[in-house]
């Protein structure tokens, strides 16, 4: 596991957007942001899955955590800009964008996979986090110290058989961090890595490995210390990374 503690009050002050906040690592990331003293803001599909999240984050006493409904699979322009303008009413700026929603899709041979499931796959994994990304780039720059983190995998990393479009869109997830990383390296305080959580127990690794015993697998939160150390003031100036939840380290 990455190895990194931090402090109870690491993320004071914050405001991070957490996408797909409301199950799996999403929800745990969000979770543990709010109990760092982040204020966070809980985006994702099913609103019951977000209002479950922000119970848990009010009853423990964290900072109140906002909720944002938003399919992104059928979200259309002016549902970003209409984020954004309401981001910037509330909080005037944005200090962490957590690029964690996706879905899974067919595992297939190439020939076998249909062309809707594989735009379904990119424009959820990949079309939404640019749109998210553009749209939201003009708040992350007003933060003192802005942290966006992209969710990748290991089939974001050497292709797979039968992973098709997901581990395409993982792909253009890391290709999509190391141009932003380089567009914003040295100009401004916006730093970008991404992290491969690693096999961890949640839905979608049940989805994709059905056979698996998931107590083989740790839990969400307990992959959560890279998360904090990316999303807090420690990791200044690390940039364009590919980070590893479960390996012991690979900080510079
Ligand atoms: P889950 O399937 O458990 O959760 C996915 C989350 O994404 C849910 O909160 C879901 O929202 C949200 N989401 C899916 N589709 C949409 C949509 N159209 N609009 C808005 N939100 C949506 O996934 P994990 O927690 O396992 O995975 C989190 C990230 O980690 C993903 O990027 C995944 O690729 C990556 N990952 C996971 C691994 C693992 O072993 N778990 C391994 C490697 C990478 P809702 O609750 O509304 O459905």
């Amino acid at each position: 596991m990455f190895q990194y503690t931090a402090r109870s009050d690491l993320l004071k002050d914050r405001i991070i957007l957490v996408t797909g906040a409301g199950r799996g690592i999403g929800a745990a990331a969000a979770r543990t942001f709010a109990a760092h003293g982040a204020t966070v803001l809980l985006l994702g599909k099913t609103e019951e899955h977000l209002n479950r999240v922000y119970d848990e984050i009010e009853s423990a006493g964290h900072p109140q955590p906002v909720v944002i409904p938003l399919d992104l699979e059928a979200a259309l322009p002016h549902q970003y800009d209409e984020l954004a303008a309401t981001i910037e009413n509330e909080f005037g700026r944005l200090d962490g964008l957590l690029h964690n929603a996706s879905i899974l899709g067919p595992r297939t041979p190439l020939e076998q996979l249909s062309g809707d499931h594989f735009m379904r796959v990119m424009q959820v994994n990949v079309n939404a986090m640019f749109m998210l990304t553009s749209t939201l780039l003009p708040l992350l720059k007003r933060s003192e110290d802005a942290s966006v983190v992209f969710t990748s995998s290991s089939v974001g990393r050497k292709g797979r058989a039968y992973w098709g479009a997901y581990a395409v869109s993982k792909f253009a997830t890391e290709g999509l961090m190391q141009v932003l990383a380089d567009e914003v390296d040295g100009t401004c305080a916006v730093r970008a890595n991404s992290v491969n959580p690693g096999g961890t127990r949640t839905d979608m690794r049940a989805q994709a490995y059905p056979g698996e015993n998931p107590l083989s697998r740790p839990g969400a939160e307990e992959i959560m210390p890279v998360y904090l150390y990316l999303m807090g003031p420690e990791s200044k100036g690390v940039n364009g990374q590919a980070f590893d939840a479960q390996q012991a380290s690979n900080m510079p």
